[in-house]
């Protein structure tokens, strides 16, 4: 039997259990990668979902090599992409130690904090690797030419830091419907694009003035959602329009 840890949503698309060959590592920061994998077969999923990569396939239990992982592809690429911040663990061992074509096992997809067509004005409130099922959505909804009016706020303490930026360059000058804004919580930011500071009230304030409007999405490890869901109490956001997934593990 697979054990899914408390509070963890149960998937909206059908769960299976897959496999998948690895194709290549991408470094994204010093410290985050991206991993790609071509699945077996095509791998339904929403934008948002995560996924469980195992690497003990004898004790499917076993949380140190078994974790889960946010899609950071979006639905309409062949192949499925998940980033994780490396660190001196185990699984970050044998993920970085992939070879081409390893055979990897995989349950998914999984979580509710989705995209839906119909959330016409949405806000991310990210903090640091919070950004990759982000970037599964505004990838899919820049591939679909999807109109949703969306709003990215991004944190990281360096400019080195900002993952995925090269990406999120193209897409904020390519789609008019996407406006971004990078947050610096530790240097003075270079980049003219870039705010001081973490994400409060009044930088929220200051550059979603429509926030009541908005479906707001957070995503990140349990401190920072919880930090930024008090900013949205702070707010007065409508609980109803906050959708968190907490990256437990952190
Ligand atoms: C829905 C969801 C989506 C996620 N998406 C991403 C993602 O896209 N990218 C990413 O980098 N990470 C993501 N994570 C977190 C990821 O699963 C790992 O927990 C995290 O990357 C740390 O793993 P590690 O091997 O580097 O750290 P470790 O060194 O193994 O763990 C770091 C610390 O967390 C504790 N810990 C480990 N596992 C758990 C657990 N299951 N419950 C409680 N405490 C635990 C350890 O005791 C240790 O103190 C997600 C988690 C969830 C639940």
């Amino acid at each position: 039997m697979l054990l899914l840890p408390e509070k963890i949503n149960l998937g909206v698309k059908k769960m299976e259990i897959f496999k998948a060959k690895f194709i290549e590592k991408i470094i994204r920061t010093p410290s985050v990668a991206s991993f790609r994998f071509a699945p077996e077969k095509k791998i339904e999923f929403l934008a948002g979902q995560f996924l469980k990569i195992m690497f003990d396939e004898q004790n499917l239990s076993n949380n140190k090599l078994n974790k889960y992982l946010s899609f950071s592809s979006s639905p309409a690429e062949s192949y499925i992409e998940v980033t994780k911040r490396i660190t001196e663990s185990d699984f970050s061992g044998r993920l970085g130690a992939l070879k081409k074509d390893d055979v990897v096992l995989f349950q998914g997809p999984l979580g509710k904090c989705v995209f839906k067509p119909e959330y016409r004005k949405i806000v991310f409130l990210i903090g640091g690797i919070g950004i990759t099922p982000v970037i599964s959505i505004i990838g899919y909804v820049f591939k679909e030419k999807l109109d949703n009016d969306i709003v990215l706020l991004y944190s990281n303490k360096t400019e080195e830091e900002i993952a995925f930026k090269k990406e999120l360059d193209f897409w904020r000058q390519e789609a008019r419907n996407v406006k971004i804004y990078y947050s610096l919580t530790d240097c003075t930011p270079k980049d003219e694009k870039c705010i001081y500071g973490r994400i409060d009230k009044g930088m929220v304030q200051d550059n979603v003035r429509d926030i009541k409007e908005r479906t707001i999405f957070i995503f990140g490890p349990p401190r920072m959602v919880e930090a930024i869901q008090g900013v949205c109490l702070e707010l007065e956001c409508d609980k109803k329009r906050v959708l968190s997934e907490n990256f437990i593990g952190y």
